[in-house]
């Protein structure tokens, strides 16, 4: 049976007047890619203090593998903390960086050397351990400072947005890298993230952190298909909600409800519904814009209220897409895609 890594009992913690933490209760199995997503200032990046043991809580219980480590100083939790600034050693080696923590704890060198030089290749980078940080790049740099944290093999590793200051294309490739590098070396990580599509594309599990509470909890397809609240259908993907008098008149029954852009078929007007548990409603496009692979149509409704549509662009180019302004459509959805909030 998978145990558990961390739990987190009603954790709280306040800066002046700021909850920042306002009461969390979390368990994050072993060897899961966890992440905490949330909008800046959402509690985050405290929480993984907490863990980590550099802030203490006002309240609450936290257990690393089903022992109390509340009071405990971080050298004693079975942990390592990875930051967006890498803190490498510039006037170290590539390999005297990654080796230090075990110089630290007084490991034999012949062992010192073995174990950086594992390290080293498990985040690829074999062969660069004579070189200084300034002469890697930002990905290099970033990977050494995983490889300082993996050659202790820690229990637990705490990333706080540690791709933060990589350009697009190199966040991207990292991203599916370290995927990689934890699914390889079983570490449960504990990943800090405000950006949704990061922590949709590398998590098993996702909390989504709002105004210091846990939002939610769940793998990235029950977090997409399955908000639990508004909040967390805006924040996670585009929200697309139906509320009041036209939630009554198009889904049938009161509510809030929130339909993904990319389940809505846009069809001519005309259109007959395709299935009895398909819904459809009619409205003006009022606004459109291309994006290459595909075109996000955004949709005035008869009954009020406004839904974005994307469609593939399979045979559709820009020109077409063009025309479609002002023009009165039909869309459609299967039922089970318009998801009902709590309100
Ligand atoms: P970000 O993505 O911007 O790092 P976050 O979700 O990680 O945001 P936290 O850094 O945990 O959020 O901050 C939560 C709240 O607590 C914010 O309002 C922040 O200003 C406040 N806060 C955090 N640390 C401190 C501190 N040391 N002193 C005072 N206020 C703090």
């Amino acid at each position: 049976m998978q145990g558990i890594a961390i739990r987190l009992q009603d954790l709280r913690k306040s800066f002046g007047r700021t909850a920042a933490v306002a009461g969390v209760d979390l368990e994050i199995r072993d060897g899961e890619f966890f992440s905490m997503l949330g909008p800046s200032g959402s509690g985050k990046t405290t929480v993984l203090r907490l863990v980590a043991g550099f802030e203490s809580p006002d309240q609450g219980r936290i257990e690393l593998a089903g022992q109390e480590v509340t009071g405990l100083a971080p050298f004693e939790r079975d942990v390592h903390t990875v930051f967006q600034d890498y803190a490498l050693f510039p006037h170290m080696t590539v390999e005297q960086n990654v080796a230090y923590a075990l110089k630290i704890r007084k490991v034999p060198k012949a062992e010192r050397l073995a174990r950086s030089r594992e390290a080293l290749a498990e985040v690829r980078l074999a062969g660069y351990g004579d070189r200084r940080p300034a002469q890697l790049s930002g990905g290099q740099r970033q990977r050494v400072a995983l490889a300082r944290a993996l050659v202790g093999r820690p229990r637990v590793l705490l990333l706080d947005e540690p791709l933060g200051a990589l350009d697009l294309k190199l966040r991207e490739q990292m991203q599916s890298e370290l995927k990689a590098i934890q699914r390889e070396v079983g570490i449960t990580f504990v990943f800090v993230t405000h950006d949704q599509e990061e922590a949709l594309t590398m998590s098993d599990r996702i909390a989504v952190f709002d105004q210091g509470r846990i939002a939610q909890v769940g793998t990235p397809a029950e977090i997409y298909e399955r908000p639990a609240t508004p909040f967390v259908a805006s924040f996670v993907g585009t929200s697309n909600l139906l509320d009041g008098e036209v939630a009554r008149q198009v889904v049938g029954a009161p509510g809030t409800y929130n339909i993904r852009p990319e389940k809505i078929r846009v069809l001519k007007e005309s259109a007959e519904a395709d299935e009895p548990e398909h819904a459809t409603a009619t409205g003006t496009v009022a606004d459109v814009v291309y994006l290459g692979d595909a075109t996000r149509l955004l949709v005035d409704l008869d009954g009020g209220g406004r839904l974005t549509a994307v469609q593939q662009n399979l045979e559709t180019s820009a020109e077409d897409v063009a025309a479609y302004r002002g023009t009165r459509v039909r869309l459609q959805w299967h039922r089970r895609h318009a998801v009902r909030l709590p309100s």
